[in-house]
């Protein structure tokens, strides 16, 4: 099979990924192998690609927002059967036995295993997956609306639930870019009136077009006070920002994986009056199951832009120099 595989993480535009020939992996007794038929593109896949994330192993395929269909199982798979459509997420496999996973916070194992990053992706042919950690996908979304909404959209969901805004609150996004779409549309429909703070003529359109409140530039003041938001930028330097936006006792959740250093913070004008500042990591499988439906019930869709396979550079490119709104997703 075809695969592309991390080379020499650097630059996008020095060519970090390279396609290979590979032979078909083997299920072990409890994977599937999934026939990929789209892979979207992750912010995470440009950070690894570029290095600011370690490579924890050579040649890995990036990928972890797969939809595809089982074309082969494991010895005590229960789960699925051939044919089945699958859809392939970050969080790929944990210890299930850590202080962390006993109490319910498997998104905070000592051990975890991410697609992409510890196992081979879906910027492939096929990709294997634990069928405990795979997810039946809704019908009702086409395979490259479902994409998406595996990795922009749960992790987007697990932010704003952190985020912890009230019923009925003023929600601030900074960044507006594949999970931050997804999520404004979820605290739309959940009642809460949405400010966007962004970069990109683009993502400007698609947010006033989703229906936020009010959209500016990542370092104007929003038009009232923020009580909750969440960092979608990688850009350190938002966070003072953003937490000068919150209301008395409000939380920013940032929700990237990787982020530019954070300047000093003014204790009195970004942290006191009770604010807070929590980072997002990972996420459990419950908050996958639980995004996926609530994606179907509030109507949740993907703004999305098809790249052939072949073209895996070309959408990092794209996504590095922000020339598109929503998600791009790779097809084979
Ligand atoms: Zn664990
Ligand atoms: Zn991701």
């Amino acid at each position: 099979m075809r695969a592309w595989v991390v080379d020499r993480p650097g630059p996008v535009a020095s060519g970090p990924l390279r396609r290979v020939d590979r032979d078909l992996p083997e299920p072990g007794p409890a994977q599937v192998r999934v026939r990929v038929s789209v892979c979207g593109v992750c912010r995470t896949d440009l950070h690894l690609a570029e290095g600011d994330l370690p490579p924890r192993r050579p040649a890995m395929t990036p990928g972890h927002e797969v939809v595809g269909r089982v074309e082969a199982v494991g010895s005590a798979v229960t789960r699925f059967t051939l044919g089945d459509r699958v859809g392939v997420a970050w969080l790929a496999g944990t210890d299930g036995s850590c202080r962390f996973c006993r109490r319910g916070a498997e998104n905070l194992c000592v051990a975890p295993r991410f697609t992409g990053w510890d196992i081979d992706g879906g910027y492939a042919d096929a990709c294997l997956v634990d069928e405990s950690f795979a997810y039946p996908l809704p019908d009702d979304r086409a395979d490259e609306e479902a994409a998406p909404l595996l990795c922009a959209g749960i992790i987007g969901y697990r932010a704003l639930r952190l985020a912890a805004v009230p019923p009925g609150g003023v929600l601030g996004i900074y960044g507006f870019g594949g999970s931050a779409h997804l999520t404004a549309q979820v605290a739309l429909a959940q009642g809460l009136r949405v400010h966007v703070l962004t970069r990109g003529a683009r993502n400007r359109e698609l947010a006033a077009s989703l229906g936020a409140a009010s959209v500016g530039g990542p370092a104007d003041a929003p038009p009232e006070p923020l009580d909750g938001a969440v960092l979608f930028a990688p850009a350190g330097e938002l966070v003072p920002v953003a937490l000068r936006a919150l209301d008395r006792g409000a939380t920013l959740a940032v929700a990237g994986i990787w982020l530019s250093a954070i300047p000093p913070l003014d204790y009195d004008a970004e942290l006191f009056q009770e604010r807070r500042l929590r980072s997002v990591t990972a996420n459990t499988r419950a908050d996958g199951e639980e995004f996926l439906r609530l994606a179907v019930r509030l109507g949740v869709r993907a703004t999305t832009h098809a790249y052939p396979m072949a073209d895996a550079p070309a959408a990092l490119a794209d996504l590095a120099a922000g020339r598109f709104d929503g998600a791009a997703v790779l097809h084979n």
